[in-house]
């Protein structure tokens, strides 16, 4: 077996001792890896936009926008589909391949779907990546995005399977997983990760990676966000003022390369968590195998690092932003 093979039977144990490795060996095997299937060097910029903000009826610990916190996040209708245009043209002009909207719901009405289906035509006609990430989606939901030409859809696992009820109850695992399916078997791109620095042990962190390594096809995204804690979230009140409250860079850079070294043709993406961290970490999580960012200076609703704190790094690091390419769509045929 080689690092060029694409395995998707990863065993706890293999992902446990690659997280074991001493670091040299382990970002040695990731870069390894990345250069075998990525061009070195070279970072995807992707921008992200809340399309549907605040009084999400999940209770995902960590969320801002969920109506189970105190976070003070205003919750907004669905914005008009000429508002997102626009905000995606701006993006268009900064660079951006992929354009990622985001809406605060448990599913989406199917009475929303129509201002939907015309952000994703809209955007694709510009010649970015589409993304959604909505919430659990019915086959039939799935089928209109694919329709509408939807080239990824995002939906976190978050965490391992056996953490998963303490971190949300509203929905389960299984249930991520079914949205999941529903998503490749319309042909749709799968964006999928979590969260680390959540109170988790190295443990879930290997659970975390093995459920999306052991994917029947890997996420062709893969983001990898560092819990920013806000107040008012569960997760926010029970870490501030602990040492758990942010997660070691070291462990964070370690996560990120055994995601390249399981995963070799998923983008990895550094999410959330990048506004707190170094110059350096970020330097080491390029050289583990990331390559994708989100650009601009705000996430959802929490801070990023901003345009040009990243065009200074890329200098610095002579990293270069990934020139956009035609979308790629999943063939139905081969996701099964
Ligand atoms: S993470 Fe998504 S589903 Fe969970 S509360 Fe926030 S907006 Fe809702």
């Amino acid at each position: 077996m080689t690092d060029t093979d694409i395995r998707t039977d990863w065993t706890r144990d293999e992902i446990a001792d690659l997280f074991d490795l001493p670091f040299d060996a382990l970002m040695f095997r990731a870069q390894t890896t990345h250069r075998a299937h990525h061009a070195a060097g070279e970072v995807q910029l992707c921008t992200l936009l809340s399309i549907k903000t605040g009084g999400c009826p999940e209770d995902c610990g960590y969320c801002s926008q969920s109506a189970h916190a105190d976070s003070g996040v205003k919750a907004t209708k669905l914005m008009d589909p000429r508002a997102v245009l626009q905000m995606a043209a701006q993006a268009k002009d900064s660079g951006s391949q992929r354009f990622c909207m985001g809406a605060a719901w448990r599913n989406p009405k199917d009475k929303d779907m129509p201002a939907i289906v015309e952000m994703v035509k809209g955007v694709r006609q510009m010649g970015m990546e589409t993304c959604m990430t909505l919430g659990m989606l019915t086959p039939a939901q799935a089928g209109m995005l694919a329709d509408a030409g939807l080239d990824y859809y995002n939906h976190n696992i978050d965490t391992s399977p056996e953490r998963y009820a303490e971190v949300i109850t509203t929905r389960t695992f299984g249930e991520r997983l079914e949205t999941l399916e529903h998503v490749r078997e319309a042909g749709i791109n799968v964006c999928c990760g979590g969260i680390v620095g959540m109170g988790e042990t190295r443990s879930d962190r290997v659970g975390f990676i093995h459920a999306l390594a052991t994917l029947p096809r890997h996420p062709e995204s893969v983001p990898v966000n560092a819990l920013v804690p806000v107040k008012g979230t569960v997760l926010g009140d029970m870490l501030a003022d602990t040492p758990l409250a942010k997660i070691d860079d070291i462990e964070f850079v370690r996560t990120v390369a055994v995601a390249r070294i399981t995963m070799p043709m998923s983008m990895v993406r550094l999410s959330a968590g990048r506004e707190s961290m170094s110059e350096a970490t970020q330097a080491l999580c390029f050289l583990a195998g990331a390559n994708s960012i989100f650009t601009g200076d705000k996430l959802l609703t929490t801070g990023n690092r901003g345009d040009d704190a990243d065009a200074a790094l890329f200098a610095k690091l002579g990293v270069r932003p990934m020139v956009a390419e035609e979308p790629m769509r999943v063939a139905a045929e081969l996701v099964g």
